[in-house]
């Protein structure tokens, strides 16, 4: 067990004890290899479960969603002597900080009520990339260290260098502040660190053409599952405008031209509000990276506002709010000017 899953659940032991919190959010090694899954620890007796390690894959800032709309927690709450809402504490690594952020900002929540117990995160192990090497062979067994992935099949063992096999968005630069968290554990960025949006910068040197090109290319396979909006934090809508019917937004089938607007709409939606988790990308059955269509809007919303999403905890978000001098030169018409 490593210093910091020691730490961390000192930290967790702690809250619980002194009721800062009614539940803490974490993860657990589930029950196939190389998968940590999400779990709700009550009390300081369940934290040995409590696992922090390259499998923690899950955005947890979606499970503390969950809990606020599981009705029957609100009941027994209600029934009890307790204030109906609850305070919630949660393990996280920097994106799923930057989701917890974004969505307190957006009024999904009181941040007040969730203590943020900040880790560094381990590099998260892509079972995608591995699945790959393998050739459809089955995992049975699997462990990580510091540098290297161990994998063990019925007749077979693998190791892998991690760092090659650990997802590209862990791999990015995240802009991040430490100051949001309420527990530090182990070391974290004590001030901002900018993204540089290199990726980004290489894309745009493409043609329109070859852009559009780009996109059609990567987005032909598509299914129109929808898994990248379900397991998407922001995406938290009562009612998507996939699945609305009156008015009918766009057409229902995989035509390519269907599915373009789909995620052309769904980029427009999380401009300012996308905190490049990766975890629409790590859903899609279909190997689609959509990352660089919410990236590109990303800096977009950075150049013009200077704002990045769920960084700090008092920035309103710029679609959620207007200055009087906004430039708005897009309704400008040109003549009159
Ligand atoms: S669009 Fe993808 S990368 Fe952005 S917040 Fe949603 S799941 Fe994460
Ligand atoms: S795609 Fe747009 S409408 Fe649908 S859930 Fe996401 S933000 Fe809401
Ligand atoms: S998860 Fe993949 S296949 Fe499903 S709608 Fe999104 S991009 Fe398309």
């Amino acid at each position: 067990m490593s210093d910091i899953e020691n730490q961390m659940k000192e930290a967790v032991k702690k809250i619980l004890k002194d009721k800062s919190v009614d539940v803490v959010i974490g993860y657990q090694m589930g029950s196939l290899p190389l998968r940590a899954v999400p779990v709700a620890i009550k009390s300081a007796e369940e934290v040995d479960k409590l696992v922090w390690n390259s499998f923690c894959e899950a955005n947890l800032a979606n499970y503390i969603m969950k809990r606020k709309t599981d009705e029957k927690a609100m009941r027994e709450r209600t029934r009890g002597d307790k204030p109906p809402w609850e305070r919630i504490g949660v393990t996280a690594k920097s994106h799923d900080i930057r989701s917890i952020v974004a969505l307190g900002l957006e009024n999904q929540f009181n941040l007040e009520n969730i203590v943020i117990i900040g880790l560094p995160c381990p590099g998260i192990i892509d079972r995608k990339k591995i699945d790959k090497e393998l050739d459809g062979k089955e995992i049975l067994e699997g462990s990580v260290s510091n540098d290297t992935i161990k994998i063990k099949g019925k007749d077979f063992e693998k190791t892998f260098p991690k760092k090659d096999f650990i997802f590209d968005s862990c791999k990015a630069h995240l802009p991040f502040d430490s100051s949001v968290c309420d527990v530090v554990i182990g070391e974290l960025p004590d001030q901002v660190i900018d993204d540089d949006f290199a990726d980004i910068i290489e894309f745009e040197k493409k043609t329109p053409d070859e852009r559009w090109e780009y996109f059609k290319e990567e987005l032909k396979d598509c299914i129109r599952c929808y898994a990248c909006r379900n397991v998407c934090p922001m995406c938290y809508c009562h009612e998507c405008f996939v699945d609305a019917s009156q008015p009918l937004w766009f057409g229902k089938t995989t035509d390519i031209n269907d599915t373009i607007i789909y995620h052309i709409v769904r980029a427009i939606h999380l401009a300012g509000r996308c905190v490049n988790c990766g975890a629409c990308t790590r859903a899609c059955p279909m190997g689609i990276n959509i990352r660089l269509l919410n990236r590109k809007m990303a800096k977009t919303v950075k150049e013009r506002y200077g704002f990045e999403t769920g960084v700090k905890k008092e920035e309103p978000a710029p679609m959620a709010t207007h200055k009087l001098d906004d430039p708005q030169e897009f309704i400008m018409d040109k003549e009159v000017e």
